[in-house]
């Protein structure tokens, strides 16, 4: 029998983006004669005309599959829902900004086939590089978050990795049953395991529309990468505590010493100002970290749903709804 390949594309505001996908992604899948294949779309809410160029698509090839979610969740858990309806032996997540070079899927098939990993995982190299879209601040400030993450967490992940991969149904299925609410899918890839690999792209930037992330989503990304992955961050507040404390308290014995042995004045409201200024300082900080993880675990507990699916559409279905209209 034939081995179906899924490609899950998770979309929000793509209009543009669509049918150039489209076209340059079928015509590369129908080389796979030995595979056959199967796109499955996800609207993510999307503000323009994304969902009904996705329907204008879909009367046109059976190989396509659209999920619309009921308003935009944001692309963790578009992804998840397009893996849920997934049905292939292999399955690719990729965007649909052709930001992810589709013949990057040869060599990945190859090495899962041939070399026998579960999942392969793709990067992209040459991030600063003169001529890219991507500022210098952008730059550092991703590698900066790896540093930290990998540094911080029992998840290692790969500096520049993309969202970008193909896995074999096992590790999907996995992935599946991690039903977090929270969803940093680049951790959560790493921590199911399986026999994992990566092939390295030249970045390449949007051939149309805008990337949908501003400097704060990508901030909340980071922050809830690391808090998804670890609680050092915890850990190190309650360390800072101990040390700010053994500090003022050798601090407070040197103080009263030399009041008493050399009856020095005490003086230095200054030092006193600040230093209650800067203590002040980091109990905030600390409390807005814990504020983090307990936002996080309200999310949690309210145990809703990650995404709610408004339709599901096929060719045949689209036809009949038009008949039934
Ligand atoms: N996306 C999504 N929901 C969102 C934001 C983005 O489904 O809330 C999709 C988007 O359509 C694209 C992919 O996720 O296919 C990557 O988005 P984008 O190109 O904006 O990110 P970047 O490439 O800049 O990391
Ligand atoms: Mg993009």
């Amino acid at each position: 029998m034939q081995e179906t390949i899924t490609l899950v594309v998770p979309c929000f505001n793509e209009e543009k983006m669509i049918p150039l996908f489209y076209q340059e992604i079928s015509e590369y899948l129908s080389q796979f004669k030995k595979y056959h294949y199967e796109i499955i779309f996800v609207n993510d809410g999307s503000k323009d005309n994304t969902w009904l160029e996705l329907r204008k698509l879909i009367n046109t090839d059976a190989h396509l599959k659209a999920i619309n979610l009921s308003r935009n969740f944001g692309k963790e858990s578009a992804m998840l829902a397009g893996l849920m309806e997934s049905s292939g032996e292999y399955v690719v997540v990729m965007d649909a900004d052709l930001q992810h070079p589709p013949h990057l899927i040869e060599e990945m098939l190859r090495l899962i086939k041939e070399e026998g990993y579960d999942s392969v995982g793709a990067y992209r190299i040459g991030r600063s590089k003169k001529g890219n879209s991507e500022s210098f601040i952008r730059v550092l400030y991703s590698k900066l978050f790896y540093r930290f993450i990998n540094k911080m967490s029992d998840v290692k992940i790969k500096e520049n990795a993309t969202d970008y991969r193909m896995m074999k149904r096992k590790v999907v299925n996995a992935l599946l049953e991690l039903q977090e609410y929270n969803r940093f899918s680049k951790g959560l890839f790493e921590w199911v395991g399986f026999k994992t690999t990566y092939v390295g792209y030249e970045n390449v930037s949007r051939k149309a529309g805008k990337s949908s992330w501003s400097f704060f989503k990508l901030f909340n990304y980071a922050i809830e990468g690391i808090t998804s992955f670890s609680i050092i961050p915890l850990k190190l507040s309650g360390l800072l505590g101990i040390c700010s404390s053994l500090i003022s308290f050798v601090y407070m014995v040197y103080i009263i010493i030399d009041r008493i042995v050399n009856g020095t004045d005490v003086s230095g409201w200054a030092t006193i100002v600040s230093l209650i200024l800067f203590l002040g300082g980091i109990t905030l900080i600390s409390l807005g970290l814990l504020g983090e993880y307990i936002g996080r675990i309200y999310n949690e507990v309210k145990h809703r749903p990650i995404y709610i699916v408004d339709e599901i559409i096929k060719k045949k279905e689209v036809e009949n709804s038009e008949k039934t209209n």
